[in-house]
């Protein structure tokens, strides 16, 4: 099972199979999803993985064991996963695990307990899983999968050892397909092109962002330098709707539409920014890029940018 996944995630395969080759497993993970898709999966195959008394990593069947055999047919009381209930995770749910937990007969060396999107977990949901962390009981093993551990509380958090997923290639690739799909493209501009492009437009941003109206002294190379005509310029204006949209969700909780692997940027950018503010800055955006349809001079138009960008 946990072969399977070698391929796409071999240092999060590494660490759980030594894991449990050294007998040093953690009594609590926190599978940090980056987007990843299968990390719901990887959290199962880990929990056969412990569970199986051979130890079978690959996907061929595990014979004469009735613990696989169990999980194979859902039917394993010694995995329980939670998932949200609606909107939330739920005290109850957890409560109910407890209990469960505590009078069911081991039917094997571990017991193992996966949540799902554990970011939903509403605050009595959380401390309810938190006084469980708190006292672990030996044999109990708990895996928290998230798309957003910042959601989580500080205390839940520093209680699990954080397994970090890599984020694929495909994902890079879709990444800017994704933005190619919504943005004005000039003519013969392709892929890796945008892509040079991209870095350009979200490291003006972030300039922007640190120096205000002082982005105005480098503008040069900053901007001018590369984007240099209608077109581009009016792309890039696109490029930066999409990444203000982006700090935007972040802010409000939602995760990253378009600009996945700018995941750690978006974020400082939102800590420093009001809802207000840019949904402020949206709105400048939008404005100038009504105007570069028209004869306006580019120069200004970037000058009138940063400076109204730098008051808000
Ligand atoms: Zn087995």
């Amino acid at each position: 099972m946990l072969d399977e996944f070698v391929e796409e995630q071999k240092i999060v395969c590494t660490i759980l199979k030594n894991a449990v080759s050294k007998n040093k497993y953690s009594h609590a993970y926190l599978f940090e999803t980056n987007g990843y898709r299968n990390a719901n999966q990887i959290a199962l195959a880990f929990a056969k993985y412990l569970l199986c008394p051979n130890h079978y990593a690959n996907s061929s069947k595990c014979v004469n064991c009735t613990q696989c055999n169990l999980i194979d047919q859902n039917t394993f009381s010694e995995i329980q996963i939670i998932e949200p209930d609606g909107m939330w995770i739920k005290k109850e749910q957890l409560d109910q695990l407890q209990k469960e937990f505590i009078k069911t007969a081991v039917q094997s060396q571990f017991r193992v307990y996966i949540i799902h999107n554990a970011e939903k977990m509403n605050a009595h949901a959380a401390n309810s899983i938190l006084k469980f962390l708190e006292e672990p009981a030996p044999n109990i093993i708990a895996i928290l999968v998230t798309d957003n551990m910042y959601q989580l509380l500080d205390t839940i958090v520093s209680r699990c050892q954080i397994i970090s997923f890599a984020k694929n290639d495909e994902s890079n690739h879709s990444m800017i397909e994704k933005i190619m799909d919504f943005i004005y493209l000039p003519d013969a501009m392709d892929k890796p092109q945008v892509e040079e492009y991209i870095e350009i437009v979200t490291h003006f941003i972030e300039y922007l962002e640190s120096k205000g109206k002082d982005t105005l002294l480098n503008i040069q190379s900053l901007w001018h330098s590369v984007i240099n005509d209608r077109d581009k310029t009016l792309m890039s204006f696109e490029m930066m709707l999409l990444f203000y949209k982006d700090i935007l969700n972040v802010k409000f909780n939602r995760p990253i539409e378009f600009y996945d692997d700018y995941e750690k940027k978006i974020k400082e950018i939102a800590l420093k920014n009001k809802v207000q503010n840019l949904t402020q800055k949206l709105i400048i955006i939008n404005q100038l890029k009504e105007k570069i349809k028209y004869n306006v001079n580019l120069n200004l138009l970037i000058d009138e940018l940063i400076l109204e960008m730098g008051s808000v």
